[in-house]
């Protein structure tokens, strides 16, 4: 017996998501993952460490109750409205299976009839995780080019082209964009929320860096929910936290499926704490987008090309060198950022916003590199 026999085909041909590096090399500035540079507020730890007694033995409530009552005070809906997860990674994988249907294992995507069910849509670039999912599943992938400035194609121009699927059985808008930073105007995100018959996800994972949010579109349209996560904005990325707000039928249908005590206890007393301390999180957001415009004013000066962020990174094109020795060359220097090889950007590093003191150490490195 051939033991890979044993594993369904789409999983053995699998292109499993690469996590960005978590090196533990001592004296390293970590910038390329889009964690927090700041630590949760002093009453998330005070709380964790409240927890953390023989009660570890009990299971966690399983529907987060207290966090999801404390998230709808927060953004003025009904508990029935939240669900939350494993962080936002989980929900967006039960997401494709309460609204995808699977191919037959055997089947051609091409002959399906009625294909749009099958289909799940985003741009290209987004996050790279909505590929790999659609993929676990046996989904069928429809990328759709963003505009060469990361915008998002008008609905004319999504007819015009005639790729993009009106009737996907999912479409997933990371909004603010990953990895360009491009913030997203929310009256163009409903106008593409109209257009779409299936559901839609608004992927808000860094909207707290952002000019506007989509939340209301998730409380107005049917079949549109938005992703929010505690991870980035709320320096929790260890407890993974993260929630989705949509209309009732479709939260309960991924309630249906998801693993009964899918949120860890320790996570929501931290995510229930942070909500009652965001003054201290809110001064945070000001701080890292001050850090923002601060580094993209300073790398244009020696020669990069960044892009307007709207997110706790920066995607910059560097001069000089090609983007990935500039990728080595900071990483001698332990200075870890983040380059991408595919989705068009492998001219461009990805460099996350950390403590201001942390941006020096860089912004000198780089200096030193462009003099010699
Ligand atoms: C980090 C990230 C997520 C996942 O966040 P978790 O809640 O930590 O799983 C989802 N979407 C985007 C665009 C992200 O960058």
């Amino acid at each position: 017996m051939k033991l890979s026999s044993l594993i369904r085909a789409n999983v053995r041909s699998l292109h499993a998501y690469v996590p960005g590096e978590q090196p533990k090399i001592p004296g390293l500035i970590k910038l390329n993952t889009n964690e927090n540079p700041f630590p949760p507020s002093p009453k998330v730890l005070k709380a964790v460490r409240a927890a953390v007694d023989g009660r570890l033995r009990l299971y966690p409530d399983p529907s987060a109750q207290p966090l999801r009552e404390a998230l709808a005070d927060l953004h003025g809906c009904q508990p029935e409205n939240i669900i939350v997860g494993n962080g936002s990674d989980e929900l967006l994988a039960l997401a494709t299976r309460a609204f995808v249907e699977p191919l037959p294992a055997d089947a051609s995507p091409r002959a399906q009839s009625r294909r749009s069910r099958h289909v799940v849509q985003y741009f290209d670039p987004s996050y790279s995780l909505y590929p790999v999912l659609t993929d676990i599943h046996n989904a069928i992938k429809n990328p759709v080019p963003l505009k060469r400035n990361f915008d998002i194609p008008s609905v004319p121009q999504l007819k015009n082209e005639g790729v993009w699927d009106f009737k996907a059985a999912l479409t997933l808008v990371t909004t603010p964009n990953a990895p360009s930073g491009r913030g997203y105007q929310t009256g163009q995100l409903e106008k593409l929320c109209q257009a779409q018959n299936g559901v839609t996800i608004l992927d808000e994972a860094y909207v707290d860096f952002a000019e506007e949010n989509a939340l209301g579109l998730a409380l107005k349209h049917p079949h549109v929910i938005v992703s929010r996560t505690f991870s980035k904005a709320y320096s929790l990325c260890f407890q993974r936290i993260g929630y989705f707000v949509g209309p009732p039928e479709l939260i309960s249908a991924l309630n249906k499926i998801r693993d009964s005590y899918n949120v860890n206890g320790l996570g929501q007393v931290a995510a229930v704490a942070t909500l009652s301390d965001l003054g201290y999180y809110r001064k945070n957001f000001r701080t890292i987008m001050q850090t923002r415009e601060w580094l993209v004013d300073q790398l244009d000066r020696i020669g990069f090309k960044s892009l307007p962020s709207q997110t706790n990174f920066v995607l910059t094109r560097p001069p000089r060198y090609p983007a990935n020795e500039w990728l080595q060359k900071l990483r001698d220097q332990k200075l870890l950022v983040r380059w991408f090889k595919n989705g068009g950007v492998s001219n461009y590093l990805r460099i996350t916003i950390g403590t201001r003191d942390e941006i020096k150490s860089l912004l000198r490195a780089v200096r030193r590199m462009l003099e010699t």
